[in-house]
Formats: structure tokens, C-alpha cells, sequence
């Protein structure tokens, strides 16, 4: 399912509006993560690992809402940890449909066929399921077996109830460029839109051993898109950033484009890495010292590649030479020559290990709010009983 042509449109007009505005930095795409609790423990999933009592937390719907409000994204990607295990799931969708948002709720699918009730098809929103590649492969990615099989039943359940369904698929090293391509098929088969990101290196990930670098991403990337001329795969990104992904183009990424706000607040630089928090989106645009990351800059973003940084980037080239990206369009993704130069990475800083102290910092601060809690239920009480 392609995105619809109004919300292309709305997208397009907003990113005008910015430039006519002369804004510097915007947001393209909230991140909101109203939880960290999973029900999978993918290799390389760098979301999960946190201690219960973090994992125990949720955003409130009213704080989900406040964050879209705040923030002015003409989209909102909901990924988790597992948003349908939060409860008011449901609830914080409306009210984000209500303020005309586009909202991409992103699944493991695990629960989607028994909570679609809880939602109602409209052309904001649509579903963005966790699909990795073919049966083995996926299931071997997310450790357990037997989840693409639902995660298909519950894609044809969806799209059966009148829903927008995508996949999205995160790409590790080691996954065959021919399977990567039958796996595109497949969504073709299943008439979904696909989106696909190299696998971001986070440090906490389990599996650290199958992340790709940048010259690996582009060469498998080209292979990918070798094999797809003539076939009808429908990716949910820009050609630019596919572009991107094959090498062709030299983009820095855009950390402000996807800004991320999860329980713990707005999480500075970006989605990927967490270094700091900020408790609003002005704050977190104001305080950040954004010219500190991005790859050749940053040790921990050297092989970054990841949409969150990049489709931004590839969307606002798109503005501002719309005839390069429609040449890209109609004449297709180059896989062959002379790729773009390089980022010289001679200068990135080195990377700061803060991620443990500041689990630390968040843990003493939910443990004082319990406990402040925990005080004024007592009062109440006590001031009942009188
Ligand atoms: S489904 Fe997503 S959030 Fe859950 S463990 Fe896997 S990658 Fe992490
Ligand atoms: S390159 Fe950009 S998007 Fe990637 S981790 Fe660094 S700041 Fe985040």
C-alpha cells in the first residue's frame, strides 16, 4: 500500500512551509516510545534492556498527546518496546488521529490480531509490523519461532479489517542480498508497503557481531536493489535515501529530524542514542549541542545509516532540488560506477559510555517519585480516617 497521495502532499507542504519559515531545525517524525516492555528479546534489539523498574513505566496518553502537540510533527511513529501491551493504546492513537497526525504504530504483531478492535481504519494510520525477512531468518532474529507466521496472519487479518498495513524490516550483516530480495516479494505478495534500515550498533544489543558497516551497507544495498528492476516492491521512503543507501549520495544526518520522547523524557541526540534527556522539545532543541553528532563527528555514529537520521536529510534534499530527486525517481536507484566519497571520519570525537549512569540517574528519580507517592496515598488515608 502506497502512503496516500494527500499525506505525500501534506508532508511536501509542511517541509515547504519550514523552509519558507527559514527554520533552521525542525521535526519531521515524533519517536514516541510510551514504553520500553517487550514481548520479544530480539539480538538486536537495543530498547530492552532495562531494569523492571524502568520497564514497568508507561507514558500517559495525555503525555503522548502533549509530546505530539509540543513537538508539531506532521507524523508520529509509535515504537516501544511493544505498544499494544500498553493499555491505553487504543485511547492514544484517537486522540493523536483526532489531531490529524500520521501515525505509523510499529508491532512485533504478536497482539494485533486480538487488539485490532481496539482501532479504527482511517487514512492516518496505518500499521508498521516488524518483519526481518523470511521465516527462518525472522524468527531466528526475533529468538523464537513460530512469530512470522502470526506476524503474516495478523498482516492479512489488518489489511482483511480495511487497515494500512507496512512492514518494516531491519537489516542485519550476513542477510543474503537474494533472500533480502525474495523477502520483498513476499510483501508484494502480501500487497504492503516495506521500509528497511541498516541495524543501528547499539551498544546494549545483545548480538554485537552482525552489525553493518557503511561501505557493507551500500554494497548490499546495490545487490538488493540490483534485483529488484522491473519488480514492483513499494518502499515507504524517499528515492533519495534509497539513493543514499546504495551509495550515491553523501548525506549528514539530520538527528532533529526524528526526535525521540520516551518515558524518560526527550532523549538527546536522537532515537538511537540515548545521552541525556531533556524535559521539553524546546529544551531538547535549544540545550543539544547538535553539531557534536553525526557520522565524522561522533565515534558511536561512524556506520550509522539508520532512517531516523537520514530520511530527514533525503527528505529536505528532496525540497530543495526537487529535479535531482525526480531524476532519481523516474531513472531509478544507480547499483553499478563510482559511489559518493566517503565522510571523513579522521575527526570524530571519541565515543562517552554514559548509558549505565544515566539507567542510575533515571532509576534514583522513578524511586523518589514512588516514594512522594507512596507519601501523599498515606496522607489521604490517614487525613480520611480523622
Ligand atoms: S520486537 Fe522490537 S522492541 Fe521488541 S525486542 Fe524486538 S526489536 Fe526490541
Ligand atoms: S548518525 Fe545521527 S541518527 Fe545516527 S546515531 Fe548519530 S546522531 Fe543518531
Amino acid at each position: 500500500m502506497a502512503i496516500p497521495f494527500f499525506k505525500e502532499m501534506r508532508i511536501g507542504g509542511y517541509l515547504i512551509k519550514q523552509k519558507l519559515l527559514g527554520r533552521k531545525r525542525y521535526p519531521l517524525v515524533l519517536m514516541l516510545e510510551p514504553l520500553f516492555r517487550c514481548n520479544l528479546a530480539c539480538v538486536g534489539c537495543g530498547k530492552i534492556d532495562y531494569p523492571d523498574a524502568i520497564l514497568n513505566r508507561r507514558m500517559t496518553a495525555q503525555e503522548c498527546w502533549d509530546a505530539a502537540d509540543e513537538c508539531g510533527a506532521p507524523m508520529v511513529a509509535i515504537p516501544g518496546g511493544e505498544p499494544l501491551i500498553h493499555k491505553e493504546i487504543g485511547e492514544i492513537v484517537r486522540g493523536l488521529v483526532a489531531r490529524k497526525k500520521f501515525v505509523s504504530l510499529c508491532t512485533n504483531a504478536l497482539l494485533l490480531e486480538k487488539k485490532l478492535d481496539l482501532f479504527e481504519p482511517s487514512p492516518y494510520l496505518f500499521f508498521s509490523v516488524h518483519l526481518d525477512g523470511l521465516k527462518e531468518h525472522h524468527d531466528k532474529a526475533v529468538s523464537q519461532k513460530g512469530v512470522f507466521d502470526r506476524a503474516v496472519s495478523a498482516i492479512k487479518a489488518a489489511k482483511a479489517r480495511g487497515f494500512t498495513v507496512n512492514v518494516n524490516a531491519t537489516i542485519f550483516d550476513g542477510h543474503p542480498a537474494e533472500e533480502i530480495a525474495k523477502f520483498l516479494d513476499l510483501t508484494v505478495e502480501l500487497g504492503v508497503g516495506v521500509s528497511m534500515s541498516p541495524g543501528y550498533a547499539y551498544e546494549r544489543a545483545p548480538d554485537q557481531e552482525h552489525f553493518l558497516n557503511r561501505t557493507k551497507t551500500k554494497k548490499l544495498f546495490r545487490d538488493v536493489f540490483a534485483m529488484g528492476k522491473g519488480k514492483k516492491w513499494n518502499f515507504m521512503h524517499s528515492g533519495l535515501f534509497l539513493d543514499f543507501l546504495a551509495g550515491n549520495q553523501e548525506y549528514e544526518c539530520t538527528p532533529w529530524g526524528m526526535p525521540a520522547r520516551n518515558i524518560f523524557g526527550w532523549q538527546k541526540p536522537c532515537y538511537l542514542l540515548g545521552e541525556g534527556y531533556a524535559k521539553t522539545f524546546k529544551e531538547l532543541m535549544d540545550t543539544t549541542d547538535w553539531e557534536t553528532y553525526g557520522t565524522g563527528k561522533y565515534e558511536k555514529c561512524a556506520d550509522c545509516m539508520a532512517h531516523c537520521g537520514y530520511e530527514p536529510t533525503a527528505a529536505t534534499a528532496a525540497i530543495n532540488n526537487p529535479l535531482k530527486a525526480m531524476w532519481v525517481s523516474l531513472r531509478g536507484i544507480r547499483t553499478t560506477g563510482p559511489m559518493a566519497p566517503e565522510i571523513d571520519m579522521s575527526k570524530q570525537r571519541p565515543a562517552q559510555y554514559i548509558f549505565s549512569a544515566e539507567v542510575q540517574k533515571r532509576l534514583s528519580e522513578i524511586r523518589k517519585d514512588e516514594a512522594a507517592a507512596a507519601q501523599e496515598k498515606a496522607a489521604r488515608k490517614a487525613s480520611t480516617a480523622a
